[in-house]
């Protein structure tokens, strides 16, 4: 059952789950529908998959997981890397679907499916590198480890980069030999369920990978719950993320959570002011600060505050707010109408506690039934102010000034988060030093974020456990055996204390 897009009227037809190689209803045969978040119109209807459909498609999964741990890395490799040329042979669709649905505009969008590629092949080459080490016993022994795969891993994915985020934890689970089952937001399913049908034609043995579309606290607790799950990746806000951990850990399962964050944008007094705020707008109004690393708290050394908000100001004057699929477009609307009233009454909470220094309303010109918000700063914002310490997940940022590096730091690691943080200086020495007081777990420096499949990303504190991407992404999806192998032949030879007599 082929998914259809007709990019004209912004309709999709035939959504269904994907379940064992196969397209199937929902056991309820509900659904629920998702919107085009440019206009608030509705696209198409969602399968509204419950607990019994994950008990399908865990069932599914469990039932080929070990032939797949079995089948040769180098063949699990190559149905991934067959798998990126079909995402770009299908790109353009791909972008179209994530762009109506996500609300990203159309040319990142299609950026966006452009590099996924890149997670597919950098995993499909890991397939057959990773493994396990040897080790120095006593006697005459030979000991070694075995890096295995988990068995079943389910993923449960955010709204705000929908199909990348289900890339790079599905990507190195697949790679090393687990088998998946991903719940999407309930807001963003179209391209997990195009993605699903490219999966099947590049020919994944059916069971591989499956998608169930659902609500959170069903399908989504239903697949956290499951005692064959036997590890998830979890993306999104901090407190659900404590929920799925806690569901987890009924039946042990191994979890992985990228949660929420607050980072700070450092700028100090030498930095290069253009490339600052630069930055800084690109921190907080990427994809209209639904970013988990979006820099919201800029931290601004006082003897250039004056300089940079007149640079800030001048350069948000340019920001071109508007419907995704217009060329100009370069930030769209917020994801759904919950988003975008839970970021107004940030903003109203904002103005109460703190001075609306740019915007705080919708943007001129922009569709009616959007979601649009304009890029909001505040300044004079103390350390308790609620839009300083909590995460709002829109285009709205909070100016703090500061002078003592001291303070600074611990301004800035005052925070239940521990994302990312990034820092403008023309001073290597000073950009270093504070790059390794920073208590998160990544930093740029002068430059804003840039994800990439090589670099492992992961957050300290509340933000999160385990790392996604890079060589350590490896942790998430695999567990260690140890075997050692008695080389004399007689059960006496050892001289260590296990081999002594009962
Ligand atoms: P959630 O964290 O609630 O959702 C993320 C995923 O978890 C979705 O697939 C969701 O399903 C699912 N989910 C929800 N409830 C449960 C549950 N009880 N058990 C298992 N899975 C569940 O994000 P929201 O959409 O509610 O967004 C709220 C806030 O979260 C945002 O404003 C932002 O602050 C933060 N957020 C952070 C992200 C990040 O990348 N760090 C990404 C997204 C959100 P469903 O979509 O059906 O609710």
């Amino acid at each position: 059952m082929t998914m259809t897009l007709d990019a004209q009227a912004r309709k999709v037809t035939q959504a269904q789950l994907y379940i064992n190689g196969e397209w199937v209803a929902p056991k309820n045969n509900q659904s629920f529908p998702t919107v085009d978040p440019n206009t608030g119109e509705t696209i198409a209807d969602i399968p509204r998959g419950d607990a019994s459909d994950i008990d399908r498609a865990v069932a599914a999964a469990k039932a080929v997981a070990v032939e797949w741990q079995f089948t040769d890395a180098i063949a699990r490799a190559a149905l991934l890397r067959q798998l990126a040329a079909l995402v770009t042979e299908h790109a353009d669709e791909l972008a179209r679907l994530e762009a109506l649905d996500s609300g990203h505009y159309l040319s990142k969008a299609q950026d966006l499916m452009g590099a996924i590629p890149l997670w597919l092949d950098y995993f499909a080459g890991l397939a057959d590198k990773v493994g396990g080490r040897t080790i120095e016993v006593p006697g005459n022994k030979l000991s070694f480890t075995l890096l295995e795969p988990l068995g079943v891993t389910g993923h449960i994915i955010p709204w705000n980069y929908p199909l990348l985020i289900l890339v790079r934890s599905c990507a190195p689970a697949l790679a090393l030999g687990n088998t998946c089952v991903v719940k999407p937001a309930e807001d963003t399913s179209l391209s997990a369920l195009k993605f699903a049908e490219l999966v099947h034609q590049a020919g994944f043995p059916p069971g591989v990978f499956n998608v169930v579309t659902g609500l959170g606290p069903e399908a989504g607790a239903a697949l956290a719950a499951h005692p064959d799950v036997a590890g998830i990746t979890f993306t999104g806000s901090t407190e659900t993320g404590k929920t799925v951990a806690k569901l987890a850990a009924d039946h042990v399962a191994q979890v992985n959570l990228e949660l929420g964050g607050k980072s700070p944008t450092i700028v100090f007094p030498d930095a290069d002011l253009d490339d600052a705020v630069e930055g800084a707008v690109q921190g907080f109004c990427s994809h209209a600060g639904q970013v988990c690393v979006a820099g919201t708290r800029l931290f601004v050394h006082a003897d250039i505050k004056d300089a940079f908000l007149g640079k800030l100001v001048e350069r948000l004057q340019t920001a071109q707010v508007g419907d995704g699929f217009d060329d100009s477009t370069q930030m769209g609307p917020l994801v759904s109408k919950k988003q975008y009233e839970r970021v107004r009454n940030y903003i109203e909470v904002g103005k109460s506690e703190a001075t609306l220094f740019y915007g705080g309303g919708k943007p001129a010109g922009t569709p009616e039934g959007g979601y649009f918000v304009e890029p909001t700063v505040f300044t004079d914002v103390t350390s308790d102010a609620r839009i300083s310490r909590e995460e709002i997940f829109g285009p709205v940022a909070s100016v703090i000034t500061w002078t003592d590096e001291n303070d600074l730091i611990a301004a800035c690691n005052d925070s239940i988060y521990g994302l990312f943080a990034v820092i403008f200086t023309q001073n290597i020495t000073k950009a270093l030093n504070t790059a390794r007081r920073l208590q998160v777990g990544g930093v740029m420096i002068n430059e804003w974020f840039g994800e990439l499949p090589m670099a492992p990303h992961g957050g300290y504190k509340q933000s999160g456990t385990g790392r996604e991407e890079g060589l350590e992404a490896v942790h998430g999806y695999t567990q260690v055996k140890h075997v050692t192998v008695n080389l004399d032949g007689s059960l006496r030879s050892g001289a260590d204390w296990a081999g002594a007599p009962l």
